[in-house]
This record gives C-alpha cells, structure tokens and sequence, in this order.
C-alpha cells in the first residue's frame, strides 16, 4: 500500500481509503455486520487505514460497522473519517451539530474522530447557517479545542468556484470531492487544496459505479497491462499527485484486493500513459460536446422529458463505451416519479414530437430524430 501525507498535518494515509457507505446491508437498509465487519478487517490487514463513514450512512449503522471493525487494531493506526449534516439551518446549530458529533462517536465507539467533515456542505449554507453566531462552526472549533476532532474537513457538491471559497475561509485542514476519468471539474480546485496544505479525499474514483463496468474504449486508452475499468480509473485518479487519499465503497473481497493492488502500486501511470489518457478523455469530451453540451436550453419539455441527461446516456454508450451502465440508468429514466410520486417517465420514449425544444437548442440538434436513437440503442435493458 502506498501511504500519502493527509495535506500538512503529520498523517499518513493509506491511498486507498475504505468508503463505508456501500457496505453489506438488510433489506430495510441497515448494515448486516456480520458480512461488513470482516471486510472492513480485510481492508485495514491489507494496510487501509482511512475509513470513512457518515452520519447518514446505512441509516445510521455504517459507523456503528466501522467501530466494531476497528475494535482490536491499534486506534493509533486506524485514521476514522465521518460526517455530520447541515443540510437545515436548524442542524447546523451549534448545539444540534454538537449532539450529532456526540451521536458519530458513541456510534463508533470512539473517544475522538480525525476527520471530522461538514456533510455535502455549499457555499451558502456555510456562510449563512454555519459561519456564523450560534451555528456550527463554533461547535467545531469547541471540539477541536476539546481534541474530540483532530481536524475539520468539509464534503462538497457545490461548484469549484465556491469550493475555492470554501478553502479561502482557511477553516478546513482537507475536503472531499468527486473526481474521476469522466467528470474532472474539480481538477483545478484539487490542485488549489493541496497548494494551501490541505488533504484531498476523492470520491467516486470509479464514477459512482459507472466506471464500474466493462469499457473496451476507456480500457484500449492504455494498451498495455489494464485489467479492467475500474483498474484504470483508480489509477487515473491516484496518479494525481493532489490527491491524498481515493475512498472506495467496497462491498467484495476481490474488490478490496484488486483496489488495494492497484493502490500499491508505485507509479500509478508512467508520464506517458497520462498524457495519453488525458488526450483521450479531451477527445472524447469535444466529441460528446458535439452531441450536447448539456446547457437545458431546450428545456421544461411539456412531456417530461429529460433531453438532456438521455443525451448524456447516449454518450456514455458511444463515446465511452459504457453501455451497461447507460441501459440500466436509462430503464430508470422510464420510471422517474415526479415530487408527487406520480410515475412520469423522462425517457425519450414519452416524446410526443411537439417541436418546442428544437427551436432552442444552440447546437441545432435535431432532438425528436436523435431521442429516437437513443431509445432504439438503450431500450434493451428496460
Ligand atoms: S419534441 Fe419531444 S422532447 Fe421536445 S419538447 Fe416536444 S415532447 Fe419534449
Ligand atoms: S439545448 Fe441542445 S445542447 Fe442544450 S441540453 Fe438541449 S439538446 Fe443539449
């Protein structure tokens, strides 16, 4: 396993960190400990020793997994990552965030946590929630006055130039963010991060499973020695040398095993083979631009459809090669409920040819004729 510096504190963190959000679990959505617990071990004897979890994870008991798996192994060793919620002004009250802390470390059984994030935060809230008399933040700072947390990290969705802003307030020692082969947006704010001396923790190294499934295309981007992938996504992203630790959600043994052979190794890519992967993915970004750039000119359809993200399906399957994953999420599509639950499809299949959307679209794409593609290709599945 390769270990990295956690930013400019004095910790060394496995390159691949455990995501505890995807583990084992019943039916109603709790974790089954009995299956998640052994595989937690297998990770930390195969050197992890970055587990993270979340207040919300498994409804709760994805902590409580984590604690019982941690329980004999040196706590000096084992860096514990979690995260609190301030999704409402009234979470991220001091006092509220406080009881949540409270509530992480009974649940992980634990005396302190390591990192500590502000779950999925956005520029706003924490201006306006969190930031400010009474609200999270000084709970934070009594906390890490108290040594219950060693350091204060945030999670965020929100877009790179506010996670700039977020890095500027100076309040954070490292952030989590998404980052991989198909979507780089963050890749600047990456590099901002680590410029400050902050850790950065990757999520979804492998797409949010997208990536998770076979592609000739992303795998003929190296010749030479790809097993899969995933392998070459995973790799993609450690080889970023601002990236500090990939969080994988692992459910498998084998998943673990092939994940922490491939975080071992020294040179994730040689020089060569990013250049050659990065010519690869700017290509392939223009040819999907081509097809869409995703703007939502053309958008409300009086239908329901979603032209956009159909045409982001369609280019996961030509452009990527990712057509598994574009067949199952577009049989989704055809299911989408509306916030009254009403069953609304937004799949192309529900065009109904009105017109009203090609008029709009700056790239002049003939939207009925292509969202009939798209159904004819992707349908299969559904
Ligand atoms: S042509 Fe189809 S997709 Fe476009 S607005 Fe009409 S129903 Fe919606
Ligand atoms: S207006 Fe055209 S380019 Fe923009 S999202 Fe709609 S189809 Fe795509």
């Amino acid at each position: 396993m390769q270990y990295r510096a956690y930013g400019s504190t004095d910790m060394m963190v496995s390159a691949l960190g455990f995501g505890a959000m995807r583990l084992p679990h019943h039916e109603d959505g709790t974790c089954n400990y009995d299956k998640a617990v052994p595989l937690l071990r297998r990770g930390i004897e195969l050197g992890i020793n970055f587990i993270d979890s979340a207040w919300g994870y498994l409804r709760g008991t994805s902590e409580v997994a984590v604690g019982m798996a941690i329980k004999g192994y040196d706590r000096e060793k084992i860096y514990l990552s979690t995260k609190a919620p301030v999704d409402t002004e009234g979470q991220a009250k001091a006092d509220n965030w406080w009881k949540m802390l409270e509530e992480c470390l009974k649940r992980l059984d634990t005396d302190r946590i390591d990192f500590m994030h502000f779950h999925n935060i956005a520029w706003d809230r924490f201006k306006n929630w969190v930031a400010v008399p009474g609200g999270a933040l000084e709970a934070a700072y009594r906390a890490l006055d108290q040594g219950i947390i060693r350091h204060l990290c945030f999670s965020s969705h929100d877009t790179p130039e506010n996670i700039r802003k977020l890095i500027d307030t100076g309040e954070f020692s490292g952030m989590l963010v998404q980052y991989n082969l198909l979507d780089r947006t963050n890749e600047e704010v990456i590099v901002y991060a680590h410029s400050k001396g902050m850790g950065v923790e990757v999520m979804g190294p492998v797409g949010g499973g997208r990536l998770g499934v076979p592609s000739p295309e992303i795998q003929r981007m190296i010749p030479e020695g790809i097993k899969s992938t995933p392998e070459i996504a995973l790799r993609f992203v450690l080889a970023n040398p601002n990236v500090s630790v990939a969080l994988s959600g692992m459910n498998e043994i084998r998943q673990i095993e092939e994940n922490v052979a491939t975080a071992s190794r020294e040179e994730p890519l040689s020089p060569e083979e990013l250049a050659q992967i990065r010519a690869a993915l700017d290509q392939m970004q223009c040819l999907a631009e081509l097809y869409c750039t995703g703007c939502e000119y053309c958008m409300p359809c009086p239908n329901g459809v979603d032209v956009p993200e159909n045409f982001r399906l369609m280019n996961y399957h030509r452009i990527y090669g990712l057509t598994e994953y574009a067949r199952r999420e577009y049989a989704k599509l055809g299911q989408r409920k509306d916030p009254q639950g009403e069953l609304r499809p937004a799949w192309a299949a529900a065009c109904k040819e009105c017109g009203r959307c090609e008029s709009k679209c700056p790239q002049n794409i003939p939207i009925i004729e292509q969202l009939k593609e798209v159904h004819e290709t992707l349908r299969e599945a559904g």
